[in-house]
C-alpha cells in the first residue's frame, strides 16, 4: 500500500482510537458505527493484505489467529463478516473481520 490505512494509523497512534485487545499480530477495535450490541473489528497489524482472499492465500495462520481472537473475546455465538470488495461494502482495504454479537456479560470487553 502506498498510504497507511486508517487502521494502521490508529495502531501507530497517528489518529485516535481505543485498542481494546491486541496480540503480537492482531489488534481489536470497537467499530465506530456499531451494527449490533457488540461490534468488534479484528485486524492484522500488517496492512499488506487488502482483503480476506489475499490473507487466506498469503498467511492462513494469521487468518486463523483472527478467528481465534474473535472466539476468545466473545463467549457466545457471533457472526464473523469479511466484506470483500467495494461492491460488497468494503470501505477499508486493510483486511478486517467484523465480529457481531448480542450483549456480553457485564465487565467483559463489549461493556467497556
Ligand atoms: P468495511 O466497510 O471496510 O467492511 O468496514 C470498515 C469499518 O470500519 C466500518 O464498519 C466503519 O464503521 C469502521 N471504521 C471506519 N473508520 C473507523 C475509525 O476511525 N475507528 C473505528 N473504530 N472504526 C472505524
Amino acid at each position: 500500500m502506498t498510504q497507511s490505512s486508517i487502521f494502521s494509523r490508529i495502531l501507530t497512534g497517528d489518529i485516535p482510537g481505543e485498542i481494546v485487545h491486541q496480540t503480537d499480530r492482531v489488534f481489536v477495535l470497537n467499530d465506530i458505527a456499531p451494527q449490533a450490541p457488540v461490534h468488534l473489528l479484528v485486524i492484522p497489524k500488517t496492512d499488506q493484505y487488502a482483503n480476506v482472499v489475499e490473507l487466506a492465500a498469503g498467511d492462513p495462520g494469521l487468518l486463523a489467529e483472527m478467528v481465534a481472537t474473535a472466539r476468545e473475546l466473545v463467549p457466545g455465538d457471533f457472526r464473523l463478516i469479511f466484506n470483500t470488495g467495494e461492491g460488497a461494502g468494503q470501505t477499508v482495504f486493510h483486511v478486517h473481520a467484523h465480529v457481531l454479537a448480542g450483549e456480553l456479560p457485564e465487565g467483559s470487553l463489549g461493556e467497556r
